[in-house]
């Protein structure tokens, strides 16, 4: 009898239960008593695995014992009550169904051709949040708006470099290039994937200018207003500047009608980074947050060019789920 490898649908079901009774008994119980920062060696989980790739498999319950006595004492645990590392990212049984049904269906979101209801529900949900935070219409889907789910807030701000970059060039930069650098701006405080992503964008991270803060931690919009003076005068193209509403340090916050009104006046982009402080846009009382995020149409001052936030913070979602 030849051994089979193909996993039935009854060994699926047995092991699927087995593995939600463990999940549950990992949140409500065993997640309180372990050590919140994991307590291992580099080095140490690794030496415990097979050194060569295993040639057969193994049962089910063998892998969960693994899980319990080789991973689990390498694990920090985000979901523990006593975490307070870090930012917070946590999970929650909704999150874990939606999680496993997708997982179920296999979904492609790549095209609304690869499966219609993935891209709809998307910006369907995407639209009812500019209701929920509040946000001006123009970032809804009926105009030129419309939001999309990321992995993280890192490749959100990479979009929206992109966007603001082929804006300002005239989407010269694609075609013929430009002879002059481009150059983008944030607060000291601002997160360490901005930088990032002006590498990858090629922008070159000699072109982002880290601009001083106040007692705050929030940037000082005169200091970002001789910045870009004298870019200009050197002869580059000012192009890009990120806000941040809710630094991860210390949710500092940047102004947004002073960096709006600058932005407008020197015809640059404005995305807002809210990917720590978003959640709290669901409050209403918190929406202050993000004054000015509407512009000042009677002083032709537009709203933010784009806003990211991350539900996978502390919205219940679990990690990639950062919206853009
Ligand atoms: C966490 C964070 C990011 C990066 O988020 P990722 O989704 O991990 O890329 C960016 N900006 C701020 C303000 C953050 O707090």
């Amino acid at each position: 009898m030849s051994e089979s490898h193909h996993m039935t649908e009854d060994a699926f079901r047995r092991h699927a239960h087995a593995l939600v009774d463990w999940i549950i008994d990992y949140r409500e119980r065993r997640v309180r008593e372990l050590p919140v920062l994991s307590q291992v060696e580099p080095g140490e989980i690794r030496a415990r695995l097979a050194k060569d790739p295993p040639e057969r498999g193994e049962p089910f319950e063998a892998m969960l014992r693994d899980v319990d006595e080789i991973l689990l004492p390498g694990i920090t645990h985000w979901q523990s009550p006593d975490f307070f590392a870090f930012f917070p990212a946590n999970t929650s049984y909704p999150a874990i169904l939606g999680e496993l049904l997708s997982a179920g269906l296999g979904v492609q979101g790549m095209l609304w051709a690869t499966s219609p209801a993935c891209t709809e529900l998307e910006t369907h949900v995407l639209d009812w949040l500019v209701t929920m935070l509040g946000l001006p219409e123009r970032f809804r889907s009926s105009g030129t708006g419309g939001g999309t789910i990321e992995d993280s807030a890192s490749s959100a701000a990479l979009c929206a470099l992109l966007a603001a970059r082929e804006r300002a060039t005239g989407f010269a930069t694609n075609e013929r290039g430009v002879d002059r650098p481009l150059v983008a701006y944030a607060s000291t405080q601002t997160h360490s994937s901005l930088e990032k992503a002006i590498g990858v964008a090629g922008i070159g991270k000699g072109n982002l200018r880290s601009i001083d803060v106040d007692e705050a931690f929030a940037i000082r919009p005169d200091l970002l207003l001789e910045r870009i003076a004298a870019d200009r005068a050197e002869g580059r193209i000012p192009f890009f500047v990120c806000a941040t509403v809710g630094t991860t340090s210390s949710n500092a916050i940047d102004p947004l009608p002073e960096i709006g009104a600058i932005c407008e006046a020197e015809g640059l982009w404005l995305h807002v980074d809210a990917a720590m402080a978003g959640s709290a846009l669901l409050l209403p009382e918190m929406r202050h947050l993000v004054a000015g995020i509407d512009g000042d149409p009677a002083a032709g001052v537009p709203a933010a060019d784009s806003l990211s936030w991350n539900p996978h913070k502390w919205m219940g979602t679990i990690l990639d789920c950062s919206l853009l």
